[in-house]
Formats: structure tokens, sequence, C-alpha cells
């Protein structure tokens, strides 16, 4: 495999590439004890880039594990990151937490073990005309009493991707998962959101899908915008029967679904607007 350019901050000095930083009996190379966000320089800005430095600590709280990095020290460190890049460079930025040894009883981790590092590395910004399809997963996203799903934690991703490898074996580049009532939560990878007569709808967030920090914004944008934006139990069937489509995240921002399961559909005015006030805010 080749990485694209990478520079990791770690234990006080810039790395370039690969930096291999976990050892056998690391915790979090063993039971899953990471936690990660993922923000993104592009066109030369970060937009969000506060929220996310505030998220990542939040997360490993949640984790149990020992934010020692404060959002102005996140923020200052990326800075000096995206110097070692080209400054319209299209960037993944990437900080993490995780636990070196095992607590007392070795399943749980020692949270003052806590060890973290900033990545930022290439990676290029989808092209909207590239429209995704989706179907809906077999799968389904834990509630909050299955999993630690108030943390962006690694450990929560391999259902996700047992997800999207099977929609790829059916010929879909993303699924929809629903939580344990039935209810779409999210897309393996991104927040869905749906539009039906004008109105934006998107599933309401129950803690059991990680309700992002483009999905917050773009909420904002629509509705300071006068788009009516609401958020609520959203069925697969709900989907199915939708005038447009669209997601959000960090890696995509605000991107067109142009299939869902046997149905084509065109990216619509909604979705368009909303991916304007996205990167109208960005640049502003
Ligand atoms: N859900 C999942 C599972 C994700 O991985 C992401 C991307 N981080 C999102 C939603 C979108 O979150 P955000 O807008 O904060 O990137």
């Amino acid at each position: 495999h080749r990485w694209s350019p990478t520079w990791t901050y770690l234990d006080g000095a810039w790395h370039e590439g690969n930096v291999p930083i976990m050892g056998v009996r690391t915790h979090a190379s063993w039971l899953g004890t990471s936690v990660f966000d993922g923000a993104r320089a592009f066109e030369g800005v970060t937009p969000d880039l506060d929220l996310h430095c505030a998220r990542i600590n939040r997360s490993a709280v949640a984790m149990g594990l020992k934010p020692a990095v404060s959002v102005e020290e996140w923020m200052a460190l990326t800075e000096e990151g995206l110097k070692r890049f080209p400054a319209d460079a299209a960037l993944y930025i990437r900080p993490m937490y995780w636990a070196e040894y095992p607590g007392a009883r070795t399943v749980d981790a020692d949270a003052e073990s806590t060890r973290w590092c900033l990545s930022l590395y290439e990676a290029a910004m989808p092209q909207p005309s590239h429209g995704t399809s989706i179907t809906l997963s077999p799968f389904r996203r834990p509630t909050v009493e299955c999993a630690v799903t108030d943390a962006k934690a690694g450990a929560l991703y391999p259902n996700n991707a047992r997800a999207l490898v099977e929609c790829h074996r059916r010929g879909f580049d993303n699924a929809a998962l629903c939580d344990m009532l039935g209810n779409v939560a999210e897309l393996a990878t991104a927040n869905v959101f749906m539009v039906k007569d004008g109105v934006a709808l998107t599933p309401a967030a129950n803690g059991t899908f990680l309700a992002g920090i483009t999905r917050t914004r773009s909420i904002k944008l629509m509705r300071a915008a006068g788009i009516e934006v609401v958020e609520t139990s959203l069925r697969w069937d709900d989907f199915r029967q939708a005038d447009e489509l669209f997601t959000t995240g960090n890696y995509s921002k605000v991107a067109p679904i142009t299939r869902i399961e046997d149905r084509d559909l065109q990216p619509g005015p909604v979705f368009r607007r909303a991916r304007e006030l996205y990167w109208d805010f960005a640049h502003a």
C-alpha cells in the first residue's frame, strides 16, 4: 500500500510518512481503546476545525481516556502541520487518543496511559458530479447500552465496515443503517438527508449514530436560508419515496445520492442550495 503524503505530530515532534505507533501489547491495538476525529482542509479553509477539536476531547472522556490536549493546542498544532503541505491541498486532519496500557484487570484501560497524535494527510475531495448509490443494510447501529456510541471511537467502525462490504457486494456505494427500532440512523460513513415537497428531513439524533458536525452545520445554514428542516423518525420507505437525497459528512461535506435501491434520482434544488450554503460558509 502506498500512503498519500502524511505528517504526524507525536511525542513532541513532526514525523513524515506512516509512523508506527502501536506495539503488540498496546491496549488500543488489542482491544480497540482509541478515539479519533476527522476534519478537513480544502481550498485553503478548515471549516469548523474548532468543533472537531472539541469533539475528540469529548470522545476521549466518553471512552474513559484522558484528553491531554486542549482545543487551542489541537488548533495550533493543526496550523503548524498545514504548513507542511501546499496551501490549497485537500487534507484529512485526524487527531487521535488511545490507551497504551491495560488497567488493573487487563480488559479495562489505564486512562493514565493515554497517548495522542495528530496526523494530516492528502485526501482528494470527491467531485460533486460523483453521485452515490445507497441500499438498506441488514446491520444496525447499536443502542447506547450496547456500545460507546457517544464517542467517535475506532471500535465502532467495524460494524459500519461490514455494512459497506455487504453493500459493495450488491453493487452499491454506501449502506443505510437503521437503529434497533427500525428507524434510519445514518449511512456507514456519513449522515443522510431526504427532501419531500421542498422540506429537508433527517433522522433525529437519538444517541445511536454520529450526529455529525457537518449535519449540525448544514441544518443551521439551511434554516437560516429559509429552508424548512425537520429532524424526526424516518423509515427506509420514506427515503425510497424522497424527491432528493443527499449526505453530509466531513469527508465529502454535502454530496448527492443519485440511486436508492433500484431507483435513480437527480441532484435537486434543495441539495444544490445546501451545498452552496456550506461552501459559502466555509469560505466566509
Ligand atoms: N456518521 C459516520 C459513521 C461518520 O463516520 C461520519 C464522518 N465523520 C459522519 C456520520 C459525519 O460526521 P461529521 O459531519 O462530523 O464528519
